[in-house]
């Protein structure tokens, strides 16, 4: 999940991978590190933790060159400190990754057998490593990486410099994304980029060519030549960048978070009216869809975290309107599970970034399967939008409560039926994920069957209960919740608040809308309940502990 950037360059270039990392670092925070070659020698300035820390690393000890690479770090292998932060180098060569290099365990103890001294944790060590150790045995550059990348197993994008290369940058994609991005010429003198998304070279560049599957290549400031996995020279298309260029700014909110939020209703709308013919009450799907929904008998939707929650709201939706089965799972159980797939049926995935690893890894079973494939993404130029047989992008920008006691709870309870249940589990990981308080989402009906039992006067429980066909039934489970003391908070309209007739901690009431768009309405306090709690409470709610945005690994 770690961001990658490397640039050749004309001029000093630690600025500018500082400022690629700045905008990669929705991807991890753990560390950060640079390394730039000066006079032919490698040199590398490295932090635990947020970019700043390597910023102001970097005000003490700056570093010169013209070209160099940079990572900003989410650990799979090894503790977040400064020893396991990456790039990685021998006296050689340096190395930034991202993903994970699964026969890393086998090659270390190769090495190793041969006198190879390792100083970090990580699984990345093991690609210097191993190139070092070709090159000691007198390949050039190149030649090395070509012998070593057939040894790596596992999905990884990688970068490097070697020292004495000033004008070598090689680049290589093996299950995780990465794009070239090409300078304009001056005076004769190129510059040329490498990162994990176009975002991160849109400062300096407008023409990037994604790397496929298999790729690597070597960059200099005259271009980059491009080699498949066999090692043949060839050429990929390059593009435009420019919609995607601009960098995300928080405008007049304290948080991201909180900007997404308030943003919500005009980014619903945008989305909306681009799917919607309202002048003649249809929706206006892509008019290439390469299938046709109404002779559907399945949809197999698959996802991760949030988007996951999503596809259990759509699976209600399709099969209460549409009457068309849905069986839905998580990306990361669905790859490995292998579920039956009948031919010409439709798999529909969902990922925010278009990167996320299970969630392609299921796009990809479901085509080998022979089925047909519809992409729900943000990110339109990303892996899984150009894998999938048709692409309905979302169109909301690049991403990167009131105080009802419950940021004194240890635990908290959240509840709905229907569609708000998913809206329940979505609760859950959100106050989880952001404010570090142990919370559940059940289904209301499931209360009963086990998760009563934490219910006292400490457990606020969020029930989410919009006045639906439903209602009366969860009425019921909040009862079973306040005869044991339970405290609630009740987000429901004004008609419901008034039948449930229930003394709550809290209620937050919405506007009456219609059943099939509560979700949508309803996500937004599920939200600000997480937002202002984790606020209150003083933590980081742009860059969580332990978390990245786009999870690109498994
Ligand atoms: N496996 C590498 C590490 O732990 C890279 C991790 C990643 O890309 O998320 O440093």
């Amino acid at each position: 999940m770690c961001g990658i950037v490397g640039i050749v360059g004309r001029d000093a270039v630690a600025g500018q991978l500082v400022e690629a990392l700045r905008r990669l670092e929705y991807r991890g925070y753990d560390s950060a590190g640079i390394a730039t070659l000066t006079h032919g020698r490698l040199e590398r300035r490295r932090a635990e933790g947020k970019l700043a820390n390597l910023e102001a690393r970097l005000r003490d000890e700056p570093l010169g060159g013209a070209i160099g690479i940079g990572h900003t770090r989410w650990a799979t292998h090894g503790r977040p400190n400064e020893t396991n932060a990456h790039p990685h180098a021998t006296a050689r060569l340096a190395v930034v990754h991202n993903g994970i290099i699964e026969n890393f365990r086998e090659l270390k103890a190769e090495l190793q057998g041969l006198g190879v001294r390792f100083e970090s944790e990580t699984d990345t060590e093991v690609v210097a490593q191993l190139v070092s150790h070709a090159m000691d045995g007198g390949l050039g550059p190149v030649e090395a990486v070509a012998a070593c990348l057939p040894r790596l197993h596992g999905a990884f994008a990688l970068g490097m410099v070697f020292a004495g290369y000033d004008d070598l940058l090689i680049g290589a994609r093996h299950g995780a994304p990465l794009a070239i991005g090409f300078g304009q010429m001056e005076a004769g003198i190129g510059e040329t980029y490498l990162g994990s998304d176009a975002l991160a070279l849109a400062p300096f560049t407008e023409e990037i060519t994604y790397l496929e599957e298999g790729d690597w290549a070597v960059l200099s400031r005259a271009g980059a030549e491009i080699r498949d996995i066999d090692g043949h020279p060839v050429t990929r298309q390059r593009q435009r960048i420019v919609a995607q260029a601009y960098r995300v700014e928080k405008g007049n909110h304290r948080h991201f978070m909180g900007k997404e939020i308030h943003e919500q209703p005009e980014v619903v709308g945008r989305t909306l009216a681009h799917y919607v013919d309202l002048a003649n009450g249809r929706v206006a799907l892509p008019a290439d869809l390469p299938f046709d929904f109404a002779t559907l008998s399945r949809l197999s939707i698959t996802a991760c975290g949030t988007a996951y929650y999503a596809g259990l709201v759509a699976k209600y939706w399709f099969e209460t309107l549409a009457r068309l089965p849905v069986e839905i799972d998580v990306a990361s159980e669905a790859r490995y599970r292998e579920p039956p797939l009948d031919r010409d049926g439709l798999t529909l995935v969902i990922s925010q970034s278009g990167e996320t690893a299970d969630t392609l890894a299921s796009l990809r079973y479901a085509k080998a399967q022979g089925q047909h494939t519809l992409a729900v993404v943000n990110v339109p130029t990303s892996t899984i939008a150009r894998e999938a047989s048709a692409v309905v992008p979302t169109l909301a920008g690049a991403a990167p409560a009131p105080r009802t006691g419950v940021s004194k709870a240890r635990d908290v309870l959240y509840l709905g039926r229907g569609t708000s249940y998913p809206m329940a589990l979505e609760g859950a990981l959100k106050l989880k994920e952001i404010s570090y308080i142990h919370a559940e989402g059940y289904a209301a009906g499931e209360l009963k069957h086990g998760p009563i039992a934490l219910i006292d006067e400490s457990v606020p429980v969020i029930v989410i209960a919009p006045h639906d066909a439903i209602f009366e039934k969860t009425v019921s489970n909040m009862q079973e919740v306040a005869a044991r003391g339970g405290r609630i908070i009740l987000i429901g309209d004004a008609k419901g608040a008034a039948a449930a007739g229930l003394e709550t901690l809290a209620t937050v009431t919405m506007p009456d809308c219609d059943p099939v768009v509560a979700p949508i309405v309803y996500a937004v306090p599920i939200q600000l309940i997480a937002y202002h709690t984790a606020v209150f409470m003083g933590k980081d709610v742009d860059q969580p502990r332990n978390l990245a945005k786009s999870v690109t690994v498994e």
